[in-house]
C-alpha cells in the first residue's frame, strides 16, 4: 500500500488503542475520534473517591506497567511528560475455607501462615515452582513447546501437582488475564510461557520494575488527546461503517459522515457488529475468532476479601474458594499498595466476586469485557494483514486494539503504532528511558507495603 498524503481519518474507540492511534496519526492526518461513552479512556478508568474527609484518585481498570515489556507506552509517557511512580507487584493466594494462604513476595510473606513451614505439600508446591521455571524456560528456548498444545495438557503431561497448578500457576495467570482457571488450562502453551518469561515470572530474582501512572492512570489522557481535542466526539456510539471505492461512511445517531479511512480501535466483536452486513468474509472469520469475557469489577473497602493475615496482603490477592459451579477468577487488587495511596482506608478492587463483598462497603461497580486467549484466537491474530488495509474493503479499513497481542496497554499502543506506520506516521523519536519516576522512598507513606508485618 502506498503511503497516503494527509487524509480525513475516523478512529472508533477512545481507549488507549484509539487515543494512541489518533495521537500518532494526527501528526500527518486530520483525525476524528468517536467514543461511545461519556468519557475517554475505556479500560483506563480512574475514579475520584471522597471518604472520611480524604480524596483519592483510584484506578479500577488499567493500573500497572513495567520497564521490560512496555517500551512504546513508556516512550509515549516520556514524550508527553507524564510521570510514573514505582510500585510493588506481589501476589498472594488464599483459600478461606481451608485457612491456607501465602504471599510470594518475600521469604517472610511466603510463610505468612507459619504452619506452611511444616507442610510437606507446601514444599512440593515450591519444588514444582522451581522445576516449572527451569523446564518451561528450557523448552521455550529449545523450541520444544508444540504449537497446538495447551497449558493444561503440558502441566498434566509433565506431572505437575494439583497444588502447583491450582494454588500457584493457574491463579496467577487467571489474575493476569482476568480469566477462569479452566480458561487458563486452555491457553496456548507457547503464548503463556513466552509471556511469563518476558515478564520475569519464570525466575525469582531478575524481574522488571513495575510502575503506575502518578495521580491515577487517566493522568496521561489530556496530553495524549491534546493534538485532536476539538475533534473528539463523546457519547457517540458508531452504529455502522460502510466502505466504497471513494471513501468510508461512519454513522452515529447524529447522522453520517464521510472519511477517507477508518480505524476500528474497539474490541473485535464490537468492530464486527459495527461493520455488520458490510463485513467481508475475511473480517468475519478473523474478528469472529476472538472471544471476550465480561468481568464484574467492584471498588470497595471490605478487607475481608484480602488474606486473613495482614502479613500476607499483596498487591494482587487471589481467592481460591470455589463458589457454586463458577470457576471465574476472584482477585482483589490492594490499591493502597499499587498506587502508594496515603490513606487510612484500604481501597480494594475486586474482580468477579461481588457477592462476597459487604454491600455497605461498595463504592462503585463496573463491567469490563476482556479478550479470552485461545488457539483459534491466536491464529486469527496472525491474520491481521488479511483484513487491515485489505483490497476487499477498498484498502480503507484498519484495526487496532490490545486484543491483537497479549491484551495489555503496551499491546494497545503497539497495535496502534502498527497501523500508524502503514499510514505514514511513526512514534516521536524519544529515546527509550525508564519512566520519569519519583524515587520510591519519597513516595511511601509510613507503614507502606514493605512494613506490613
Ligand atoms: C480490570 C482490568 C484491569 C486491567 N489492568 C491492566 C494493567 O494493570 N496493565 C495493563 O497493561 N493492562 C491492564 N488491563 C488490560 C486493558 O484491557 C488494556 O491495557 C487496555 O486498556 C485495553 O485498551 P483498548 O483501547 O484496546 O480497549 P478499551 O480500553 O476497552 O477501549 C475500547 C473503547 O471503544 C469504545 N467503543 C466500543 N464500541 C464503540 C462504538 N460502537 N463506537 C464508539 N466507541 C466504541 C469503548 O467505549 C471503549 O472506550 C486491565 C483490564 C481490566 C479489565
Amino acid at each position: 500500500m502506498s503511503v497516503p498524503g494527509s487524509q480525513r481519518i475516523a478512529v472508533i474507540g477512545g481507549g488507549i488503542s484509539g487515543m494512541a492511534e489518533a495521537f500518532y496519526l494526527s501528526a500527518r492526518h486530520e483525525v476524528t475520534l468517536f467514543e461511545a461513552g461519556p468519557r475517554l479512556g475505556g479500560h483506563t478508568a480512574t475514579v475520584d473517591v471522597a471518604l472520611n474527609g480524604e480524596r483519592h484518585a483510584v484506578d479500577t481498570g488499567f493500573i500497572v506497567f513495567n520497564d521490560w515489556t512496555y517500551p512504546h507506552f513508556i516512550r509515549l509517557l516520556n514524550t508527553l511528560g507524564v510521570a510514573a511512580q514505582p510500585t510493588e507487584m506481589s501476589f498472594s493466594v488464599h483459600e478461606t475455607e481451608r485457612d491456607f494462604e501465602y504471599n510470594g513476595h518475600t521469604l517472610g510473606s511466603l510463610f505468612a501462615q507459619r504452619s506452611n513451614l511444616a507442610s510437606p505439600g507446601f514444599y512440593r508446591l515450591l519444588g514444582d515452582i522451581v522445576r516449572f521455571n527451569r523446564r518451561a524456560t528450557r523448552d521455550l528456548e529449545a523450541g520444544r513447546l508444540p504449537d497446538g498444545m495447551t497449558l493444561g495438557d503440558y502441566l498434566d503431561q509433565q506431572g505437575y501437582g494439583e497444588a502447583f497448578q491450582r494454588r500457584y500457576l493457574l491463579p496467577m495467570g487467571a489474575a493476569i488475564w482476568s480469566a477462569s482457571l479452566d480458561d487458563l488450562r486452555g491457553f496456548p502453551l507457547a503464548f503463556f510461557v513466552r509471556f511469563f518469561r518476558n515478564h520475569g515470572l519464570l525466575n525469582i530474582a531478575n524481574r522488571p520494575q513495575w510502575y503506575t501512572v502518578k495521580g491515577g492512570s487517566r493522568a496521561y489522557i489530556p496530553a495524549l488527546t491534546a493534538p485532536y481535542a476539538e475533534r473528539i466526539r463523546l457519547n457517540a456510539p458508531v452504529a455502522a461503517v460502510t466502505r466504497d471505492a471513494t471513501g468510508v461512511t461512519v454513522t452515529t445517531a447524529a447522522g453520517s459522515e464521510r472519511f477517507d479511512r477508518v480505524v476500528l480501535a474497539c474490541h473485535a466483536d464490537q468492530a464486527l457488529k459495527i461493520l455488520g452486513s458490510d463485513a467481508t468474509p475475511a473480517e468475519r472469520e478473523v474478528l469472529g475468532a476472538m472471544p471476550y469475557q465480561d468481568n464484574e469489577v467492584v471498588l470497595h473497602t471490605d478487607t475481608a476479601l484480602l488474606p486473613r493475615r495482614r502479613r500476607a496482603w499483596a498487591s494482587w490477592n487471589y481467592r481460591l474458594d470455589r463458589r457454586g459451579a463458577s470457576d471465574a477468577v476472584s482477585v482483589t487488587y490492594n490499591m493502597n499498595i499499587l498506587q502508594r495511596l496515603d490513606a487510612d482506608t484500604t481501597f480494594c478492587v475486586t474482580l468477579n466476586d461481588s457477592q462476597s463483598i459487604d454491600p455497605s462497603r461498595i463504592l462503585r461497580r463496573f463491567t469490563y469485557a476482556h479478550p479470552r486467549f485461545t488457539l483459534e484466537g491466536q491464529a486469527a491474530q496472525a491474520r491481521h494483514g488479511d483484513i487491515c488495509g485489505a483490497p476487499q474493503s477498498h484498502g480503507r479499513t484498519h484495526f487496532c486494539g490490545a486484543y491483537w497481542r497479549n491484551g495489555f496497554h503496551e499491546d494497545g499502543v503497539w497495535s496502534a503504532l502498527r497501523v500508524a506506520q502503514k499510514l505514514g506516521c511513526d512514534e516521536p523519536a524519544a529515546p527509550f528511558e525508564p519512566p520519569t519516576a519519583i524515587p520510591a522512598h519519597q513516595l511511601l507513606p509510613d507503614g507502606g507495603p514493605g512494613d506490613m508485618g
